[in-house]
């Protein structure tokens, strides 16, 4: 069955500017621009979605007012928010523009337009705390996105599921005493920015909903089959989230040079491929993917298209059967026990 595909993306995000040398470069989407507008890819049935900025009252369902201030006061200046984070004159409206852009995403999810969609922005957004830039974020685009969901949508249910080769320890931290946002992260450990411990499951009313499955290097295609289609998809099924958000962070790439993990165009066409069935299963096919990691070229444009052809049904999965304890989990295996004290996998 072919589904009908949204891609958002805005040009002015290219504005945010971190400086020369900088990993997250304009460059990363202006690639991804040229790829998506390039003859093999208009064989995709892609609806181009409009964007629009965020509204200050959508930030601070996610951030806090400090935060906001602090950020709009670094219009048309260059600040260092940390020491890896930069915000250049424009850094505020490309920050408004990529949050507004995944609310505006979920919105035309749910209005119909399309069944599924992916959004192109930066800056990106799942390090960013309610109250701190960091790690090259500086809003959260996708709990902004979530709150949304919730608030105005009515949703009682949202799930977060980011493969970025980092840790959003911003989305976790937004949402940890949250128990209708599940949190799922798969990982590289140890590597920026240091949270995401396996026994870091939330807490108060969420405990139980952040999962975290941080992962040695060297990770590839089959253990990112066996860990999205085998645990993740079980945990989904038993959360029965009614939108699946997913932090698509591209750094997991065999050529990412951040990261270490070996991750080609077959492991994420199957990463979204399973959240694509899940969202088939429990939820009407509504996914958001949204783009956060990735400083690779080659690991960005392969990812991107394996993902767009994911959504829009060009290529399907089967999920792994079997015992979980059969599939190759890799590091994933090892934690089993903690996932299982509040989900029967
Ligand atoms: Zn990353």
């Amino acid at each position: 069955m072919g589904l009908r595909t949204g891609l958002m993306l805005d040009p002015e995000c290219l504005l945010h500017d971190p400086g020369p040398q900088h990993p997250e470069s304009p460059q990363r989407l202006s690639t991804l621009i040229e790829m998506v507008q390039s003859p093999g890819m208009r064989s995709l049935p892609l609806t181009r979605l409009e964007h629009r900025s965020a509204t200050e009252a959508e930030v601070l369902r996610a951030h806090t007012p400090a935060l906001l201030a602090r950020l709009k006061a670094t219009q048309g200046h260059t600040v260092h928010l940390d020491q890896d984070t930069m915000a250049s004159p424009k850094s505020y409206d490309c920050a408004l523009r990529a949050a507004g852009a995944t609310v505006a995403a979920v919105d035309a999810v749910f209005a119909g337009q399309v069944d599924n969609a992916m959004v192109l922005v930066r800056p990106p957004g799942h390090h960013a705390e309610a109250d701190r830039a960091m790690g090259f974020c500086l809003l959260n685009n996708v709990a902004i996105a979530a709150h949304h969901a919730r608030s105005v949508l009515g949703l009682a249910r949202v799930a977060i599921v980011d493969f970025d080769v980092h840790h959003g320890n911003g989305t976790q931290a937004i949402f940890e005493r949250d128990p209708t946002v599940l949190y799922v992260s798969t990982h590289q450990w140890p590597l920026y920015p240091g949270t995401g411990a396996a026994d870091s499951l939330g807490s108060g009313a969420g405990l139980g909903r952040t999962i975290n499955i941080p992962l040695g290097a060297e990770h590839g295609d089959a253990e990112y089959d066996a860990i999205y289609g085998g645990l993740i998809a079980r945990i989904l099924e038993q959360f029965r989230p009614e939108l699946i958000l997913v932090s698509a962070g591209y750094d997991i790439s065999e050529h990412d040079p951040l990261g270490g993990m070996s991750v080609t165009y077959d492991g994420f066409a199957r990463i979204a491929g399973h959240m694509v069935n899940a969202a088939e299963l429990l939820c009407k096919n509504r996914v958001v993917a949204v783009l956060e990691g990735g400083y690779s070229a080659a690991g960005l444009t392969t990812g991107v298209h394996a993902t767009l052809e994911a959504l829009t049904g060009a290529v399907r999965v089967d999920d792994p059967r079997g015992p979980l304890v059969r599939l190759p989990l890799g590091d994933a295996g090892r934690h089993l026990h903690l996932y299982r004290e509040f989900f029967a996998i």
